[in-house]
């Protein structure tokens, strides 16, 4: 038995090959700017991640949309209209905050059940995103379980790396791991601050991004990478490719990457580790614990810097 994909049909991006037209582009779903507590206006804020080589940005402020034709951006540069909206926790925990993609229409979720935001934004075909749930101190067992239909989960958060509860690895796995069911991720930066203003800073600023595997740069071919998994999430690493021979009693993963000092297979059951005494390397194989029904990769860089792939399925 197949472990079910949250988001319907899984994509593997290493599958999609240059040679048939792929290619990535990288990007950061999470923004503000002074239409809420932003420190920038949109159209500086847009400004910043074009000239820092970024291919798309939603800029993601509380509660209201910051519309995409309020600003203008070069023509190989893609925007994605959404909102950060933050619903009711009837559970118990903190207030909810969905990185929300792809709307339209506003949503008054500050009264809602975090249920019926979910429902509102999938009936204007967006797609809503868990964020930051270590940062919120956000239990997923108490406050993530009785809900249905999220995107997925923002794994990396820059802003709430500064305040050291950045990275929701453990949110995730325990997730899918309650759920029995594999969830995409985003890696963004969240940023308040004004990078060209040292003393407004929290140093949240290009750090964060998701490398999304496209035919071209339509906002309509990103979101369905981001939905499908088509995707990696990164602070420094560049994934190459991935393939998982799944033929014998253990699976075995070849991962290749830019310069890295190991890389985590984290599965299901337990994890496993590559690392080689000598030094650095861009290129490793290894076996993974049986057993286990889904393995993603984290590659660390020299720096300490992350990439995180999404799961794949071993069953
Ligand atoms: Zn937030
Ligand atoms: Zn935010």
């Amino acid at each position: 038995m197949s472990i079910a994909f949250a988001g319907g049909e899984q994509v593997d991006p290493f599958t999609l090959k240059d040679e048939d037209g792929y290619f990535w582009l990288k990007g950061n779903l999470h923004s503000h700017t002074t239409n809420s507590d932003g420190k920038v206006e949109p159209q500086r804020r847009v400004d910043g991640y074009v000239s820092h080589d970024y291919d798309y940005l939603c800029l993601s402020d509380h509660h209201r949309i910051t519309r995409i034709d309020s600003v203008s951006v070069p023509d190989d540069f893609t925007l994605i209209q959404g909102v950060e909206l933050h619903p009711d926790n009837p559970f118990g925990g903190q207030r909810h905050h969905f990185v929300c993609l792809n709307l339209e229409d506003d949503i008054d979720a500050e009264r809602m059940a975090p249920q019926h935001v979910i429902d509102q934004v999938r009936a204007q075909g967006g797609q809503a995103w868990l964020a930051h749930p270590h940062w919120s101190s956000i239990s997923v067992a108490r406050d993530v379980l009785p809900l249905e239909g999220l995107a997925g989960i923002e794994v990396f958060n820059t802003v709430c790396q500064c305040m050291g509860r950045g990275e929701s690895g453990i949110h995730w796995d325990d997730w899918m791991e309650q759920e029995h069911r594999i969830y995409p991720m985003l890696s963004n930066d969240d940023l308040h601050s004004d990078p060209e203003d040292p003393s407004s800073g929290r140093f949240d600023y290009y750090r964060g991004w998701t490398m999304a595997r496209v035919k071209d740069r339509s906002a309509e071919s990103i979101l369905e990478a981001l939905k499908s998994g088509a995707t990696y999430g990164s602070t420094g690493p560049e994934i190459h490719d991935i393939q998982i021979d799944t033929s014998g009693d253990a699976a075995v993963a070849t991962v290749k990457c830019s310069e890295a000092q190991r890389i985590y297979g984290v599965c299901s059951t337990y994890g496993a580790q590559h690392y080689d005494p000598s030094g650095m390397f861009e290129e490793a194989t290894f076996t993974l614990r049986p057993g286990a029904e889904w393995v993603r990769f984290e590659v660390v860089g020299p720096d300490g810097s992350k990439a995180w792939s999404n799961p794949f399925d071993l069953t």
